[in-house]
């Protein structure tokens, strides 16, 4: 399951007005959503800026074709270093929107693969849109392709400090080495 965190619900419809019920009518609605945050499981992305969509709905006679497009800014913690990774996030959708349930019924879909206009007319995007960022949304973002992330032996941030675990290591390999105390004895 994802959500968005911190939206106000009177701000994420869009009332389908009565031209659109014509037969292969199509208008374009654009606008901007502020969500504190997406959540997704254990994973929170923070957004930078507010999302911005645009959906282009077709009336097809029992339903709406909802063309959409979304861009958001996010941030989350970085998979290897867990310092802060932006990540910038576009993504492209089709949903379908039946004017009735009856009509959604007689296509034989499962529950997720579209949605029903209440009988208000007002089409509620909240879902569609975080549903479509979360399928685009990679499951591990680094802050950097170069991120070193964090010594596994002290935990440090190997990005900003340095350590002597590896180096440590390293010696304790040699000592454990069968010819270590040969070469012990050759160094003197
Ligand atoms: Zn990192
Ligand atoms: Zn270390």
């Amino acid at each position: 399951m994802s959500a968005f965190e911190g939206l106000t619900r009177p701000h994420v419809s869009i009332k389908i007005p009565a031209e659109l019920f014509e037969p292969a009518a199509l208008e374009t609605f654009s606008g901007t959503l502020s969500p504190v945050a997406l959540v997704r499981g254990a994973q929170r992305y923070s957004l930078n800026e507010p999302l911005t969509y645009t959906l282009t709905l077709t009336h097809t006679g029992e339903a709406f074709v909802v063309a959409g497009t979304l861009h958001a800014s996010v941030t989350t913690p970085c998979a290897r270093c867990l310092d802060d990774a932006r990540y910038e996030c576009s993504a492209s959708f089709t949903e379908y929107v039946f004017v009735s349930e009856e009509a959604a019924q007689s296509k034989d879909l499962e529950d997720d693969e579209f949605f029903v206009l209440p009988a208000n007319h007002e089409l509620d995007i909240i879902e569609m849109l975080s549903s479509a960022l979360v399928l685009e949304l990679p499951n591990l973002i680094v802050c950097s392709d170069d991120c070193k992330g964090l010594c596994s032996v002290c935990g440090c941030n190997l990005n900003k400090e340095t350590c002597s675990c590896a180096e440590k290591r390293k010696e304790s390999d040699v000592e454990q080495h069968p010819f270590a105390q040969l070469r012990s004895l050759l160094d003197e």
